[in-house]
C-alpha cells in the first residue's frame, strides 16, 4: 500500500515522527511506536517512528513526515512512498560529534540522549538538536548533531538506557553515511513556518509542481510562471518561504538584495543582475530570490534617476529570456507592492502575486510553536494565551519575543553567565526552562 507524503505540524517536526492516521495504520498492520522504512522512487529512505495521525487526515491515505525525513527518503510533498517495517534494534551505545563552534563544558550526553529519546538513528546520519540558545542556535532551531558510531551497527533506537558519548572529532570532519543526506540538514523546511498554510500551497503550486513535473505543462500547453511577487509588511515570512521552497525542491538558490544591487558602480548592477541569473540557469532548477524589489523596479514616475531605468530594463530582458521554463524561476518581495513599476507586474513576468499579511491568533500559535519546538517549556505555559495577546506581532517579532525569553531562563538561573561566551555548560543546559515570568519580562521588552 503506497502512502502520500504530507508536511507535519509545526510542533511535531523534528522527532522523527510519521504520522499515520488509524485506518491506514490498521490497513498496515502497524501499530503506534513501530518503526518503518519509508522508500519513494530512489534508492533513498528514511527511518521513522509511527504515530497516530491528526484525527481530521482519516482515511485519507496520507504519511506525515517533517523535512529532514523527506530530505533522507529523498521525497516530496504529494509523492508516494512505499513503507515497511523497519529492523531496529535498541542501541547499547551511540557516538555522536557536536559542530566545530559548539563547545560544550561538562557532559552533554544525559540531555543529548533525552533528546534523540525514542529516535532511530545510523551511523553518519545527521539529526537535529534543538538548543534554545547559544553561538550557533536561535530560537526554535536547532543544531545538527552527526551520528558518529552505534552499537550495535545498523539502524539502532536511542532509548533511555543508551550511553551517548561524544565524539573528539567535530561533526564537520566525520563521514556521512549512504542513505543520509550528504548536505546535513535543510536549513528551512515547510514546518519551520507558521500560519501561512494556504499561501505555502500556491507558492508550491506554482514553483514546486512546474520544477518536478515540467511534462505536465508541456502536456497541457500552459507556461510555467517566471516570476512570483510576495507583498506584504516586513517580518511576515516572505524570505522564509522562499529559502523553504527551494530546500524543498532541492533548488539551487540565488539571492539578490535589492538596496545592495542599487549601490553598486555605474553598469555594475546590471552586470551582477546577469550574472546571478547566469549562475541560476548553470545550476537549475533555481530559485533566484529578489529582496526590496521595491528599491530596485520603483514606477518610473517615482524613480525617474537613469540608473533605475537601467536596472530595470535589465531586469526584464533577464526575464523574458529565461530559456529553461519552469527551471528557473525569480520570487520577489516587497513590502510596497503598489510602488512597482507596472512592466513587472504584467503577464510573462510577475504575474502571480501573493499576499502575506500580518498572522492572526492560529498563524501566531503556530509561529510561536516553531520558535518554542524544543524548548523546555514550563508545563503552565499556554501558547494559546500568548497567541491571544500578541496582536499585531509578525512572525519576526514572536521569534524575538521566544528568544528573549528564553535568555530571561538563563539570567534567571545563572544571572553571572556570559551569554556571549562561546563555551555553555552542559549543566546550565540541562537546568533551563522557560516558566510564564520569562515571558510575561520578555513581553515588557
Ligand atoms: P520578510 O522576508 O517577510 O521580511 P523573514 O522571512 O525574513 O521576513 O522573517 C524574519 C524572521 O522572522 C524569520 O527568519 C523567522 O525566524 C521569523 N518569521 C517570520 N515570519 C515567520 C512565520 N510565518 N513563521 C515562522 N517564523 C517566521
Amino acid at each position: 500500500m503506497k502512502l502520500t507524503v504530507k508536511p507535519l505540524k509545526q510542533k511535531d517536526a523534528g522527532r522523527g515522527l510519521a504520522a499515520i492516521d488509524r485506518v491506514s495504520m490498521n490497513e498496515l498492520n502497524l501499530e503506534n511506536g513501530d518503526y518503518i522504512v519509508i522508500e519513494g522512487k530512489s534508492d533513498a529512505q528514511a527511518v521513522a517512528r509511527v504515530w497516530p495521525g491528526y484525527p481530521e487526515d482519516e482515511g485519507r491515505g496520507i504519511v506525515r513526515i517533517d523535512g529532514r525525513l523527506r530530505q533522507e527518503a529523498d521525497v516530496g510533498i504529494d509523492d508516494n512512498v512505499t513503507i515497511e517495517p523497519a529492523d531496529v534494534k535498541p542501541a547499547k551505545s551511540v557516538t555522536v560529534a557536536l559542530p566545530q563552534n559548539l563547545r560544550i563544558r561538562g557532559d552533554i550526553g544525559p540531555l543529548v540522549r533525552d533528546k534523540l529519546s525514542g529516535q532511530a538513528v545510523t551511523e553518519g546520519q545527521t539529526v537535529p538538536f534543538s538548543l534554545s540558545f547559544g553561538p550557533m542556535a536561535s530560537s526554535g532551531q536547532s543544531v545538527p548533531l552527526k551520528i558518529a558510531s552505534t552499537s550495535p551497527s545498523g539502524t539502532v533506537v536511542i532509548t533511555d538506557s543508551t550511553s551517548i558519548e561524544i565524539s573528539e572529532t567535530p561533526a564537520e570532519q566525520v563521514q556521512s553515511g549512504s542513505g543520509a543526506s550528504a548536505e546535513g540538514l535543510p536549513n528551512v523546511a515547510y514546518e519551520d513556518i507558521g500560519g501561512l498554510d494556504d499561501e505555502l500551497d500556491q507558492v508550491r503550486e506554482m514553483i514546486e509542481l512546474p520544477m518536478r513535473h515540467p511534462e505536465l505543462f508541456q502536456q497541457l500547453g500552459i507556461e510555467p510562471p517566471k516570476g512570483v511577487l510576495l507583498h506584504g509588511p516586513p517580518g511576515t515570512g516572505k524570505t522564509l518561504m522562499a529559502k523553504a521552497v527551494a530546500n524543498e525542491i532541492d533548488a539551487h538558490f540565488e539571492t539578490i538584495s535589492g538596496p545592495e544591487i542599487m549601490s553598486k558602480y555605474y553598469g555594475e548592477s546590471e552586470e551582477q543582475l546577469r550574472e546571478v541569473f547566469e549562475e541560476a540557469e548553470e545550476n537549475a532548477p533555481s530559485i533566484v530570490f529578489i529582496d526590496e524589489l521595491d528599491s530596485i523596479a520603483a514606477k518610473r514616475e517615482e524613480a525617474g534617476g537613469d540608473v533605475e531605468r537601467r536596472v530595470v530594463a535589465q531586469l526584464l530582458s533577464l526575464m523574458d529570456g529565461l530559456e529553461e521554463r519552469g527551471r528557473v524561476t525569480v520570487i520577489a518581495a516587497t513590502n510596497r507592492v503598489d510602488a512597482i513599476d507596472p512592466a513587472l507586474r504584467r503577464g510573462g513576468r510577475f504575474d502571480r502575486e501573493i499576499e502575506i499579511g500580518v498572522p492572526d491568533k492560529e498563524g501566531r500559535k503556530e509561529i510561536l510553536q516553531v520558535h518554542t519546538r524544543g524548548m523546555p517549556l514550563d508545563e503552565e505555559i499556554d501558547l494559546d494565551q500568548y497567541a491571544e495577546s500578541t496582536h499585531g506581532f509578525v512572525g519576526a517579532d514572536l521569534e524575538s519575543l521566544a528568544r528573549e525569553s528564553a535568555m530571561n531562563a538563563l539570567r534567571r538561573i545563572r544571572p553571572e553567565l556570559d551569554l556571549e561566551s562561546e563555551e555553555i555548560d552542559a549543566d546550565v543546559l540541562e537546568s533551563l526552562e522557560v516558566n510564564e515570568r520569562d515571558v510575561k519580562e520578555a513581553l515588557k521588552g
